[in-house]
């Protein structure tokens, strides 16, 4: 009987840190794949950006040494380990990141790695998916998905993967919060916010993402800029959406909130 389970035990041992190293493998594998046809323009500090040819170091540098900056006001003690690939056809895009629709970037916390879509990042602007919507800066978006990066490390992996299919708004609620522009017109969201304005315009536009987006970032900047509430309370509280919904509503019509995006 002992013999057996020794056997069954040192089987599983076995078959489990095979199935690591071929995880390892595949993941290193796909990190290598990520970079074909790019080249690494700029690397320091535990951010890498990979780009297309020459001529683009110091886009990068800039672009990595602002980065910096605005993840140590977010907490000074984080240091981000994370490799930017900014691919050149969306083709690239979909195929590198295995993105499904057409985010402007995704980012595979478990490897490390975010992707953008192709964008005039010498300008620092990416297009909005629908003229409805507002152009971001590159730089913004960066911050958002290196955020992402964050809290995975912060939350850790297991209730951040819990997170992302129960409490997807806080997600990325705590992302767009600390990024410097708006995915979707302020006005207009908050006035479909607060009833005055039909949801149609969303639904019959197709941008339920953006307003998903609006509306995390109103319900976290309402918890964390207005009532003050700890960053450790907001990611333990389970909220009831609705009823936050309508707290904010009233806060709003009575003026004692305003919801502003520098
Ligand atoms: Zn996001």
């Amino acid at each position: 009987m002992h013999k057996v389970a020794r056997k069954n035990r040192k089987r599983i041992i076995i078959t489990a840190l095979a199935s690591v190293a071929v995880l390892l493998l595949l993941a290193s594998t796909y990190r290598l794949a990520c970079g074909i046809g790019l080249k690494k323009a700029y690397s320091k500090n535990g951010i890498t950006i990979y780009a297309d040819g020459v001529g683009h170091k110091e886009e990068a540098k800039q672009m990595t040494e602002t980065l910096r900056v605005q993840l140590s006001e977010v907490d000074s003690e984080y240091s981000p380990n994370i490799s930017v690939y900014l691919c050149r056809t969306m083709a690239e895009f979909h195929i590198k990141a295995i993105a499904i629709g057409k985010p402007l970037a995704l980012s595979r916390t478990g490897l490390k790695a975010t992707f953008f879509r192709p964008c005039d990042w010498a300008k620092n602007s990416i297009e909005p998916r629908k003229t409805e919507l507002l152009s971001r800066s590159l730089s913004s978006v960066l911050l958002h998905e290196a955020l992402h990066h964050y809290e995975r490390e912060k939350l850790g992996a297991v209730r951040f993967f819990i997170k992302m299919r129960t409490e997807n708004w806080k997600i990325e609620g705590f992302c767009e919060y600390h990024s410097t522009s708006s995915s979707f017109p302020i006005d207009k969201g908050l006035r479909i916010f607060s009833g005055e304005d039909n949801y149609d315009f969303v639904t019959s536009n197709e941008i339920k993402p953006e307003y998903f987006y609006f509306v995390s970032r109103l319900r976290t900047d309402y918890l964390l800029n207005f009532k003050k509430v700890n960053e450790n309370d907001y990611w333990s509280t389970k909220y009831d959406e609705d009823q936050l919904d309508d707290e904010i509503r009233q806060a709003l019509k009575e003026k004692r909130y305003a919801f502003t995006v520098q």
